[in-house]
């Protein structure tokens, strides 16, 4: 017995990749792993199941039960990471209201498996859902899970809290007689016992986050973009629930009165975060809250308002007011130091393209490997989650995403992702 183990362990040191079990390969033409803000020159990763077991320097001699994935004219990173998206839907201007009266809950299951899908091909192997109506992304992100949909990794909210009439109750905009009976179940709380409710019967829907509007927002069918629709009993009633069941709490806010509100009351982080000036800022670096920025929404919605009819009447003026500013301000808590997790909000914007957020964040003054970093470790980081994504190490999972062309210069390449690994297994070549 012990001399087979040791003729096997000589027969493995004698193979270039010295594992007992085939292994896949990848020879990248060069890397972002992610640790640092710069390219390794040609390595190659070996991959055993869905883990990165080793990376090394250079294009090593693979062995003949062994896969090779040749990328050496190409540039590898970790998959790319969107906090902030809404798979189930995607705006189509004043029809997209109409849905709310059409469709049944399988049309918004199908439609996410769908952008779920388009999602992983444009290289975000994970995804934060910030929002849906039934519950549907639970389910799909089971579905992805079990090998039964394709699509990233799925850390969902399930449907959203609102305060009444605030931006995510369901029932805005509809005459009384059809109104639904909302509450904390359909995610619209007021007072501290329906915001625990609330957070509870999102743990028992399966959700693995909660996300809460603190504030007006662009696209609801209500005046205000930007006052805040929570009281801080309220908030604090919703942070301590989450705590005590693991989970973190995203908050929607414009306005600056929500955002402070929000930020003391301990909240994980700040989506959007239009009108957030230096005292904001101060108080997110003090308290550790993320800032996901969306601006890619920002100018979606603003360059939609100026369409005639595209919006109700209601939500013309929002859209044409905050969308335009998020890009600024995000300029300015990038050098005020705020700590950015990529997001997109897609959804609102084409799913698909979330790899245009990159450009905008460069083009306001954020370093295009900082912007990959915002996209891949600290989204990781804010989701717990580090130590197995977010960087290529070994002992991480295997999503690998490629681009041609090097993105620490042109960081639209990120808008072109080639190939994409996620666990191990390839989606797109
Ligand atoms: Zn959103």
């Amino acid at each position: 017995m012990k001399s087979t183990i040791k003729s096997i362990l000589l027969a493995a040191a004698l193979f270039p990749v010295s594992y007992l079990q085939a292994a896949t390969v990848i020879h990248a033409g060069n890397a972002f792993t992610g640790t640092d803000d710069k390219l390794t020159g040609p390595v190659s990763l070996i991959i055993e199941n869905d883990t990165i077991r080793e990376i090394r320097k250079g294009h090593i001699k693979v062995a003949k039960d062994d896969t090779l994935i040749d990328l050496s004219d190409s540039v590898v990173l970790p998959g790319l990471m969107d906090m902030h998206v809404h798979l189930s839907s995607q705006q189509s201007g004043t029809s997209s209201y109409l849905k709310r009266f059409t469709l049944n809950e399988a049309d918004y299951a199908l439609a996410a498996a769908h952008y779920a899908n388009k999602t992983l091909m444009a290289g975000f192997t994970t995804v934060r859902n910030l929002g849906d109506s039934y519950n549907e992304t639970v389910s799909l992100r089971n579905a992805i899970n079990q090998g039964m949909a394709t699509g990233p990794r799925i850390y969902t909210a399930a449907k959203s809290l609102a305060t009444t009439g605030g931006h995510a109750d369901p029932s805005n905009g509809m005459a009384k007689r059809i109104r639904p009976d909302t509450g904390p179940a359909a995610g619209v709380i007021n007072g501290v016992a329906e915001a625990r409710q609330a957070v509870r019967q999102r743990y028992q829907d399966g959700a693995d986050a909660i996300k809460i509007t603190a504030t007006g927002g662009v696209l609801s069918v209500a005046k205000s973009g930007q006052n805040p629709q929570f009281m801080n009993d309220e908030l604090d009633a919703v942070v301590a629930t989450a705590k005590d069941y693991g989970m973190t709490v995203a908050v929607h806010a414009h306005g600056k009165e929500g955002m402070i509100r929000a930020i003391k009351a301990g909240v994980t982080s700040i989506e959007h975060g239009t009108y957030m000036d230096e005292e904001v800022m101060t108080l997110m670096k003090k308290h550790d809250t993320y800032y996901v920025p969306t601006i890619l929404a920002g100018e979606f919605v603003a360059e939609k308002a100026k369409i005639d009819g595209y919006f109700p009447d209601i939500v013309r003026p929002k859209a044409a007011a905050i969308g335009p500013l998020i890009q600024a301000t995000f300029g300015k808590a990038y050098k005020n130091g705020v700590n950015i997790a990529f997001g997109t909000d897609s959804g609102v914007s084409a799913h698909g393209d979330n790899g245009q957020e990159f450009g905008l964040m460069v083009e306001a003054g954020m370093p295009p490997a900082k912007a990959i970093q915002a996209a891949t470790i600290n989204a990781a980081t804010m989701l717990g989650i580090d130590d197995k994504l977010g960087t290529l190490e070994a002992g991480k999972f295997a999503d690998i995403v490629a681009v041609k062309g090097n993105p620490l210069q042109d960081i639209t390449t990120l808008e072109n992702v080639q190939f994409v690994m996620k666990g191990g297994k390839i989606y797109k070549q």
